[in-house]
């Protein structure tokens, strides 16, 4: 029997899961070709921070040699955009013309990064950090030793600016809001990780809107609204990503945000499906890798008549930033009473919510030792009230008591 023909569009992270998921279950099944944009074949992009900051390498991030495709016979492809998905004649057309027909198609695209749009933007030294391309550029920039300016105190904008401290570059962090990642920590939490960030070089300014970018081909400054101006050479802008679904609206596939996805994780047309940051699944798109993988699994599955249906991710975020560990998860500005710890000798910090004898919401920056508990504690939505004195003091002791 002829194998099915099956072409994966993105060799990011979610692609390749999809891949090792596939393999696992249904090896020699498919004649399968990936296309990927970028140079190199799949790297873990979480490393990327690593690379930056120069604690590893390049060649250290990849994820699987290329002799790994050869020998699952999988047609790799790489420095090739998908520009046209033919959903009719079920095909996709590269950038070189090579037109590769598809019985199943997995769109694994994932975002593109949302760059500002004010005067000076387009100038030579504005960047975006995404790609193990972007960082190549920054490394040539930090050997000139020029003041850089990072735009955005979120996850990647904080990486972003620690990674370049780290290279010895003099680094301000420019956030709109009155306070870091706003979206996962609260305010004492964010105020702390200030802190620990500007202990490690990096200048903070927040409430800080960006007016322009100045300079005549490249980048000289940046002017802030309140007239404030800060002099660099290198501007990287970290103020959010899209999700790409481009080549899916054009080939006639339902789009909103994201690619529109079932539970299956399959799209609006039969048989091509999509997966990671680039898919929306009942309203929601992701910018963290376990749902991607999540989608893989499910995708994976999916293509081998498993019935396993995706019900959207829940999310904890349990990260290191700037070298500075971090973990929310749950409501932790809702309603409900709130237990906090403040250590100021280690730093760390930690704030616990409780509503009707339950835990809704932890926010745990510095010490996260007990994260995976809290995290547990709030999924099972136990009862906390016969340990609630020692909730905030960890597992152990909670347990002890
Ligand atoms: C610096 C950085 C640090 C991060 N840190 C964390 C972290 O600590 N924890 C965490 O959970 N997540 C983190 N993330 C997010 C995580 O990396 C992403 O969620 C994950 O990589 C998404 O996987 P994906 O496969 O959907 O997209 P990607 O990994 O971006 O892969 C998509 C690939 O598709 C290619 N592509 C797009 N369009 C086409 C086309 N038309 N034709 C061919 N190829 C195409 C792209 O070039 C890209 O290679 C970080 C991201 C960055 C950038």
């Amino acid at each position: 029997m002829a194998r099915q023909r099956l072409v994966i569009v993105g060799n990011g992270m979610a692609g390749l899961r999809f891949l090792e998921e596939t393999l696992e279950r249904a090896r020699g099944r498919f004649e399968i070709t990936v296309v990927g944009a970028e140079p190199v074949a799949a790297y873990n992009r979480v490393l990327l921070s690593a690379v930056l900051a120069g604690e590893a390498a390049a060649v250290d991030v990849l994820l699987r040699p290329r002799r790994w495709y050869a020998a699952h016979e999988i047609d790799l492809i790489t420095g090739q955009l998908v520009q046209v998905l033919d959903g009719g004649a079920r095909c996709v057309r590269l950038q070189n013309g090579r037109t590769i027909p598809f019985d199943i198609l997995v769109l694994a695209t994932g975002s593109d990064p949302i760059t500002l749009s004010v005067p000076g933007s387009d100038l030579r030294g504005v960047a975006t950090f995404r790609t193990l391309c972007d960082i190549a550029a920054f490394e040539r920039f930090a050997a000139g030793r020029r003041p850089a300016v990072v735009i955005g105190g979120g996850l990647l904008g904080n990486e972003a600016a620690h990674g370049l401290a780290r290279r010895g570059v003099a680094v301000t962090l420019v956030h709109l809001a009155d306070r870091l990642m706003e979206r996962q920590l609260d305010a004492e939490g964010a105020a702390l990780l200030a802190e620990a960030i500007e202990a490690k070089g990096v200048r903070v300014l927040l409430g800080a809107n960006t007016r322009a970018i100045r300079g005549s081909c490249e980048v000289e400054a940046i002017e802030l609204a309140d007239g404030r101006v800060l002099k660099c050479g290198l501007v990287i802008m970290a103020i959010g990503i899209r999700p790409r679904a481009a080549l899916a609206a054009s080939g006639g596939l339902g789009t909103s945000r994201g690619i529109l996805v079932d539970d299956r994780m399959e799209t609006s047309l039969k048989g091509v499906f999509a997966i990671g940051e680039c898919a929306e699944h009942r309203g929601s798109c992701y910018g963290l890798v376990e749902p991607c993988y999540e989608h893989a699994k499910v995708a994976a599955g999916a293509i081998v008549g498993e019935t396993i249906g995706y019900r959207g991710s829940v999310l904890a975020t349990n990260l290191k930033v700037s070298g500075v560990p971090v973990f929310s998860a749950g409501d932790f500005e809702g309603p409900g009473e709130a237990i906090i710890v403040r250590d100021v000798g280690v730093p760390s910090f930690r704030k616990l919510v409780t509503r009707d004898g339950r835990l809704t919401g932890a926010v745990l920056v510095g010490d996260v030792v007990d994260a995976t508990w809290y995290w547990e504690l709030i999924r099972s939505r136990k009862l906390v009230t016969p340990f609630r004195d020692a909730l905030a003091f960890g597992r152990a002791f909670a347990e002890a008591a």
